[in-house]
């Protein structure tokens, strides 16, 4: 038999000459794929099950030629994609990225390096080191805070409740397990994600010590209603450990007001995390700043590069006033992992849960670089002037409300014909509303609910979407609304 077009007689490896004509036909592919991207149905009409039926049930015997597997790449996987680079992506929170970003994880995969401490890669981890100072400065954070690259913002807030933990109980816990008098309890508001509640889990504190504080007319949590539950538990014997503040809610980007619930923690010795996941890219405007008045009473704060900074997934980034008490949470110092260099240097395994790390900075570098602070900044403000202008429109028709401020660039809203004051009807037919334009391909938009109502979210943040695939959605948006109003009366 011979052997397979690529190896050499006996070898199990792709030679480089074979590599290299494969690389520069991805790259191809991968160009022709961004330029056409707006052309593929957002999200696929496949169903359940369709996609694992079409691979092999049994691995192959034996190695297979590289063009029959990007030719299977193509014909099997990619129709079962959701297109997130599409700039008809309005769904979710986007998870954008740029040519700068791609080109460097291609070096990432080709360098394959571990970075778990300096010793495994020194200029991974000092280019880690460059990168959070770069963003700690470009976001306005406070400038003795230190950070470091997490895989996401859930992980960030578990790192954070843990630490809180640990600085609470001089690191007891992580010694000796929780005594009974830790009867802790931790904050967060109606609005917060769904990692706050995990990671409370994970922690230890258990969710039923989570208190969801109120939140008001714009969904921001109430301070008032936080101190008074703070009071409250105080009174009952509980230990207030935690309140995790969101500067954007994944609902309606919601800004809770830091200030005051930072006054609240500093009076009753609270720790504060702020979950700015999303929104933190927004604070590369200057005038966006509002919204972390009073950050110098937080302990921490994480936003995701990955979410709406042009840097593929995964980039969280995660910054603590204290970095002491983060490393003391989380070192571990086995025999086989000690240096001569680490009071020196930064060993990130000892700042987070994992101990293997991949190399991150690389691409934050790249695309930091690329765009230049301020070509990042135009682009942000662009989607946030897009969102405005969106809004406004929404604003004024008649048959279209708002339901939630649009502090920036995520528009909650829903269909309401004039005359109609039944809820249950408007739930329904903005479902029915959601399902009809997603079964079209040309968009992709998802649904939250505020004070009840089925709300439509309409995300501007992918990095290719110009106003007019806005204005091309939202002319959808109406001609289906009226259909689907005429199919449900
Ligand atoms: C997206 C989001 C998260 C979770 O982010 P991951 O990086 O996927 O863990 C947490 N908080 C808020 C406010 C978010 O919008």
């Amino acid at each position: 038999m011979s052997p397979e077009p690529g190896r050499k007689p006996g070898s199990t490896m792709m030679d480089t000459s074979e590599f290299r004509k494969h690389g520069h036909e991805l790259v191809d592919w991968m160009a022709e794929y961004l330029d056409q991207v707006a052309s593929y149905p957002v999200r696929p009409t496949i169903k359940p099950g369709d996609i694992i039926a079409r691979i092999p049930q049994r691995p192959p015997r034996d190695g297979e030629p590289f063009t029959l597997i990007f030719e299977d790449f193509k014909q099997i996987i990619l129709p079962g994609m959701t297109h997130w680079q599409s700039p008809n992506f309005f769904a979710y929170f986007p998870a954008n990225s740029s040519p700068e970003s791609v080109l460097a994880e291609m070096l990432t995969a080709t360098l394959g390096a571990q970075c778990m401490s300096w010793i495994t890669s020194p200029a991974a981890t000092e280019l880690e080191e460059r990168m959070m100072e770069w963003l700690r400065e470009m976001t306005g954070l406070p400038e003795d805070w230190q950070g470091v690259i997490q895989d996401t913002a859930s992980t960030a807030t578990l790192c954070s409740l843990l630490t809180a933990r640990e600085s609470r109980t001089s690191y007891a816990v992580n010694t000796t397990g929780f005594a009974p008098s830790m009867r802790f309890t931790a904050y967060a508001s109606s609005e917060a994600h769904s990692s706050v509640e995990k990671a409370i889990k994970i922690a230890g504190i258990g969710k039923e010590n989570l208190r969801k504080i109120r939140v008001d007319g714009a969904f921001a949590m109430i301070p008032e209603d936080l101190e008074d539950a703070v009071l409250t538990d105080l009174q009952h014997g509980h230990i207030p450990l935690a309140v995790v503040a969101a500067v954007g809610t994944t609902g309606s980007t919601a800004v809770d007001p830091i200030r005051r619930i930072g006054e609240i923690c500093r009076k009753h010795g609270i720790w504060l995390h702020i979950d700015a996941a999303f929104a933190g890219s927004a604070l590369l405007l200057p005038d966006k700043r509002w919204m972390i008045d009073g950050i110098e009473y937080a302990d921490s704060f994480v936003f995701n590069p990955h979410k709406w900074m042009f840097t593929n997934f995964d980039c969280s980034a995660y910054f603590v006033r204290d970095v002491d008490a983060l490393v003391r949470t989380f070192e571990i110092l086995p025999e086989y992992l000690k240096t001569s260099e680490s009071d020196r240097v930064n060993n990130y395994r000892d700042w987070g849960i994992q101990l293997g790390r991949r190399f991150r900075a690389l691409k934050l570098w790249f695309v930091i670089r690329g765009y230049g602070v301020k070509g990042l900044q135009s682009v942000i403000r662009h989607h946030i002037e897009i969102a405005e202008r969106q809004a406004e429109r929404i604003r004024h028709h008649p048959d279209f409300e708002l339901l939630a401020p649009v502090p920036l660039n995520t528009i909650c809203f829903r269909y309401h014909p004039s005359g109609i004051h039944d809820e249950g009807f408007l739930n329904r037919v903005n479902g029915a509303l959601l399902e009809s334009l997603n079964a079209t391909g040309a968009m992709f938009l998802t649904h939250t609910k505020l004070n009840g109502r089925f709300t439509l979210r309409m995300v501007i943040g992918q990095t290719r979407v110009t106003e007019n695939d806005v204005l091309a959605a939202w002319e959808r948006i109406q001609e289906s609304a009226a259909r689907v109003r005429a199919e449900s009366s």
